[in-house]
C-alpha cells in the first residue's frame, strides 16, 4: 500500500456543517482540500473547495479512492447518525495507513425542565411512541426522512414530519409532511409545536446548535421527548468534537506540509 502523499489532499467526508466550516478553513489556508458529500439531498449545501458527490463503493472503494487520489489524511466529520461511512472510513484508514481524524460534534444532555425517553434506536422510537398510542398523540418527527418508515403501522397517532427532501417510502395513515430546511430557531418552534397541538417530538442527539431550538420548545411547552441516542463508533485514529480542533490536529500531525491556518 502506498505511503500518503505529503502534497495530496485532506479528504473531509462531509454533510455537516462542521465539515463545510473546516473546508472553508483549509481552503482559505491554501491547504489542497477534497469534501464528499453522500449525494441523498437534491440540492445540498456545497462547501467550497473541490467537491465529490455520491458513494465510494463500500470499503473497498473508498480504500482504492484514498490512494487513487493520493489522500494525505482524512477527517470523517460526518453527521453523528451515518454510522455506516464512519465504520468505512475506520476500515479504510486502517488498510491505506492514513491518518484519520473523527470530528463529531457533542452530544446534547437533558437540563432540568427536559422530560427525555432515551431509546437506543429508530425502531425504538417506533416502540416508545406506540406505548403512548392510548391518548392519540400528536407527534414531531424530526429525524429526517430514511428511517420515518418505522412510524408506518401506527394508526392511533398523527404525525408532523419534517423533512428536506420528501420521503419515498411507506407513512403513517396520518400524517403531514413539512419541508423544511435548518436551522430553526426558537420561535418558529415554539409556533410548530402550538400550532399544531404537538404531544411528542421525536429527535435523534445530532447534537449541535443549529437544530437544539427545538429541545428548548419542547421543554417549555413540556412536550415529551423521545431521544435516539448515538451509537458506539468505532475507535480507530484520534476524536475531536470542534473545527479549531480538527484544525490543530491536522497541523499537529502533518507538520511537513502545514502552512498555517
Ligand atoms: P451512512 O448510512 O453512514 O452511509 C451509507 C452510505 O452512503 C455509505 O456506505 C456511503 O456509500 C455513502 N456515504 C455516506 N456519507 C458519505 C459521504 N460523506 N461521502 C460519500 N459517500 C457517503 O450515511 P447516511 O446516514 O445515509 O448519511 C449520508 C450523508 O448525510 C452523510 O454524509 C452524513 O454526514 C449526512 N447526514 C446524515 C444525517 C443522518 O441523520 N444520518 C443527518 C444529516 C446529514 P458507499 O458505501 O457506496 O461508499
Amino acid at each position: 500500500m502506498s505511503a500518503p502523499d505529503p502534497d495530496g489532499p485532506v479528504l473531509i467526508l462531509g454533510g455537516t456543517g462542521e465539515a463545510r466550516a473546516l473546508a472553508a478553513r483549509l481552503v482559505e489556508a491554501g491547504v489542497p482540500t477534497l469534501s464528499s458529500l453522500a449525494g441523498r439531498v437534491q440540492q445540498p449545501r456545497l462547501p467550497v473547495g473541490e467537491v465529490r458527490i455520491g458513494g465510494f463503493g463500500g470499503v473497498d472503494g473508498l480504500a482504492d479512492w484514498i490512494v487513487a487520489h493520493r489522500v494525505r489524511a482524512i477527517v470523517d466529520a460526518t453527521h453523528p447518525f451515518a454510522a455506516t461511512i464512519t465504520r468505512n472510513a475506520a476500515s479504510a484508514a486502517e488498510r491505506t495507513a492514513r491518518p484519520l481524524l473523527r470530528l463529531r460534534r457533542p452530544a446534547w444532555t437533558p437540563g432540568p425542565g427536559d422530560r427525555w425517553d432515551r431509546v437506543a434506536d429508530m425502531a425504538d422510537a417506533a416502540a416508545a411512541v406506540r406505548a403512548r398510542t392510548a391518548a392519540n398523540p400528536r407527534v414531531f418527527v424530526t429525524t429526517g426522512r430514511q428511517d420515518v418508515g418505522v412510524f408506518a403501522d401506527i394508526d392511533d397517532a398523527w404525525f408532523l414530519i419534517r423533512v428536506v427532501d420528501p420521503p419515498t417510502g411507506a407513512l403513517p395513515a396520518h400524517h403531514r409532511v413539512l419541508r423544511s430546511r435548518g436551522p430553526h430557531d426558537l420561535e418558529s418552534e415554539r409556533t410548530i409545536l402550538r400550532d399544531n397541538g404537538i404531544d411528542i417530538l421525536v429527535t435523534k442527539n445530532s447534537g449541535g446548535d443549529l437544530t437544539h431550538a427545538k429541545l428548548v420548545a419542547a421543554a417549555e411547552l413540556e412536550v415529551a421527548v423521545i431521544m435516539v441516542d448515538r451509537s458506539v463508533e468505532p475507535v480507530v485514529g484520534d476524536a475531536v468534537s470542534t473545527v479549531d480542533e480538527a484544525l490543530a490536529w491536522l497541523a499537529g500531525s502533518q507538520p511537513s506540509w502545514w502552512r498555517g491556518v
